[in-house]
């Protein structure tokens, strides 16, 4: 098939390789020049496992292309898919400005019937929306499907290409056999393609990640009242996990969840469900219970140094909202730099593959960024580590407690053993463990 997918970002990259890996012919566009000149180059902009080459492999072939020339691309594709960005506004709800003015140019320069996908996380209502601002610009027939993506950063091209399901929402029966017969090549296992109607579609990727966003902020509340009660949150976590009804996934505690996707996702819903006058109780406490999350380790690093950090240096292991990719949006450690950046502290930090992002955000004006973990530790008064890295898991601890200045490690994630981090002499804080 002839697919286009405009906006090439972690979706729309990824989707636009997979569905080339497929054999399909795709122009992958973005309005951002740089980056495609980076693609046209051979450079992929983020990082994700297996992308490079699936990219390289599929350009080499033919069945990829990139195009900065949304003209060209709508006349050239007969499926059309918008997978830009949907950030929140200012009062939580989706920002549509993007997905909107990219159906404003399908509009413009569709010659011939098409089929419009809308695969950016929108809310309810926004395939009829979509559909409208085009049908605005002409007469020629539009289908608006919505087609929301459930990758996760880090995993996204195995996601992708085995999706555990497919979610499809349409009315119309011709343009929902068009999408299996686009989606067959990636559920060969027989996983299944669920067609619904568009809002239903549109409603299933809020409540998925809003259920996931509450499982991580339920098992976190838990872990703070270990805290007070003396319990072990880890003990906690298998004795519920192993109910298959609730299962281990997504009950890890930490410094809360970040990224690009649950936190504006878990508002948006809140927001629309206010527009029917009808608050979401759970999930407003969801959010309040994250928020304060992010900042759980303050109090544990304040009490620590008698209340006064102002002077000291602290080292940050892991930048990036979660291992494996470099995405920084709503990362925890944003919040935990800023609060001991307010505090008088200096901040010492690493990552594996998010520093160039880091210094894109600025934060290289507030933190001394190193290439090696271990350099970052040197003079530093202790260690934070806040994105659970494969590496940070086993380090060489004895290289880490010469580097410090004191043998403190403050523990957002649980990696590391709290008796035998004392057996080794550190002074060890983590969360919802004695
Ligand atoms: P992103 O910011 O990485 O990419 C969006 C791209 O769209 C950017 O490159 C931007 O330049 C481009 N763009 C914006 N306006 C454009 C226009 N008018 N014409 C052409 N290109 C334009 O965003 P993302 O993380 O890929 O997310 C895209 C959507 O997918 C969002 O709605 C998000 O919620 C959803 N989603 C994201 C993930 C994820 O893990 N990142 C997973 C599932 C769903």
């Amino acid at each position: 098939m002839k697919l286009a997918v405009i906006g090439s970002g972690y979706v729309g990259l990824v989707a636009g390789a997979c569905f080339a890996e497929a054999g399909n012919n795709v122009i992958c566009m973005d309005k951002d020049e740089s980056k495609i000149k980076r693609l046209r180059d051979g450079i992929i902009p983020i990082y994700e496992p297996g992308l490079e080459t699936m990219v390289e492999r599929n350009v080499k072939n033919g069945k990829l292309t990139f195009s900065t020339d949304i003209k060209e691309t709508v006349e050239n594709s007969d499926i059309i898919f918008v997978a830009v960005g949907t950030p929140p506004d200012e009062d939580g709800s989706a920002d549509l400005s993007y997905v909107l003015a990219v159906a404003k140019s399908i509009g413009q320069y569709m010659k011939k019937p098409k089929i419009v996908v809308n695969k950016s996380t929108v809310p309810v209502g926004t395939a009829q929306k979509v559909k409208e601002a085009i049908q605005k610009e002409t007469d020629i027939d539009v289908e608006v499907v919505s087609n929301p993506e459930f990758l996760k950063e880090g995993a996204a091209i195995d996601d992708f290409m085995y999706p555990d399901r497919v979610v499809v929402g349409t009315s119309n029966p011709d343009v929902a056999e068009t999408m299996k017969e686009l989606y067959s090549a990636f559920v060969r296992t027989g996983n299944p393609i669920l067609i619904m109607d568009e809002v239903s579609a549109e409603l299933t990727k809020y409540a998925s990640n809003s259920l996931l966003a509450t499982k991580i902020s339920f098992i976190n509340e838990m872990a703070n009242l270990c805290d007070r009660v003396g319990a072990d949150v880890e003990k906690v976590r298998k004795g519920i996990g192993s109910d298959s009804r609730i299962g281990y996934s997504f009950i890890f505690p930490g410094v809360g969840y970040g990224g690009s996707c649950f936190p504006k996702d878990v508002k948006a819903i809140i927001r629309t469900a206010n527009e029917y006058d009808f608050p979401l109780r759970v999930l407003t406490a969801v959010e309040d219970v994250n928020e304060d999350q992010k900042k759980v380790l303050i109090p544990k690093i304040l009490k620590y140094y008698d209340n006064d950090i102002s002077g000291k240096t602290f080292t940050i292991w892991g930048l990036s909202f979660k291992p494996k990719t470099d995405d920084m949006r709503e990362a925890s450690s944003r919040v935990i730099v800023q609060e001991l950046h307010e505090r008088g502290a200096k901040i010492q930090a690493h990552d594996p593959v998010a520093m160039d992002e880091a210094r894109r955000l600025g934060l290289d004006k507030i933190i001394t960024l190193h290439e090696d973990n271990y350099d970052a530790l040197k003079g530093s008064d202790g260690l934070i580590v806040v994105t659970e890295w494969l590496e940070y898991r086993e380090p060489d601890f004895e290289k880490i407690k010469s580097a410090l200045n004191r043998p403190v490690v403050f523990d957002g994630r649980n990696v590391y053993n709290p008796q035998k981090m004392r057996d080794m002499g550190f002074d060890y804080f983590c969360i919802g463990r004695p």
